[in-house]
């Protein structure tokens, strides 16, 4: 087990410190072209993974061509075009009812805020934070998605539970300019050594300010049962 900094938001920043030197080039995997792309390419990732979404959204955005092409279709083709992405029928009726609300209510125009992002349909907090960072240059909060909420509470620099309780937790101790970065950071390392199931401690940069890491700790933080 390893030491956790004292306070939470030394461990906070030694944790970005140390990943930064990790991933230097982290940044959103998910692929698009314009802001609208975007909005598409992130409801398509809810419980799925970007490499499958960047896949299918090759022929998606090859095919239709702003709101107005999303919102005419027929929502079984749209469904049928998306079948290799979880959840593809409800989130093909997300898509054509953003799309006509982006028309009807904001010029064609993606918004750029949270309180009009997170009305559209199939669009929670995390999207719309998604959207703002990467759309908008906007950074209002940190994404929290299944890789931040896993490690951050592995790291001990969370025990909420819930994205909602643990986004603006994290935003305490989490220097502001880094809060986009955060969440890429997380990512990777979730990618490539802090997997769920099995994370690889052994070789892991934050092995010895990690209060989950194997080697000692019986508990993983995460779900707060054994190993
Ligand atoms: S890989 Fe192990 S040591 Fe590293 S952050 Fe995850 S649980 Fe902690």
């Amino acid at each position: 087990m390893g030491t956790p900094l004292e306070p939470r938001d030394a461990q906070a920043e030694e944790v970005v410190d140390r990943l930064m030197e990790e991933y230097p080039d982290s940044t959103i995997s998910l692929r698009y072209s314009n802001r609208l792309e975007l909005l598409i390419a992130v409801i398509l990732s809810a419980q799925c993974t970007d490499e499958r979404v960047n896949k299918e959204t090759e022929h998606l955005f090859a095919k239709y061509d702003g709101p107005e092409d999303y919102a005419s279709v027929d929502e079984e083709e749209l469904a049928e075009d998306l079948n290799s992405i979880t959840y593809y029928n409800s989130k093909a009726g997300y898509i054509k009812s953003s799309a006509r609300d982006i028309i009807e209510k904001h010029d064609g125009e993606v918004p750029d805020t949270m309180d009009e992002l997170t009305e559209l349909s199939g669009v929670g907090r995390k999207t719309a934070n998604v959207v703002l960072q990467h759309g908008h240059d906007v950074v209002e909060g940190i994404v929290v998605d299944t890789h931040v909420q896993r490690i951050s509470r592995r790291l001990g620099l969370t025990e909420e539970k819930r994205p909602e309780a643990i986004e603006p937790d994290l935003m305490e101790i989490v220097p502001e300019d880094v809060w986009q970065q955060y969440t890429h950071l997380l990512i990777d390392h979730g990618r490539a050594t802090c997997t769920a199931r099995n994370p690889d401690c052994d070789d892991c940069v934050l092995a010895d300010i990690c209060p989950s890491e194997k080697g000692d700790s019986d508990i993983d933080l995460a779900s707060g049962e054994a190993w």
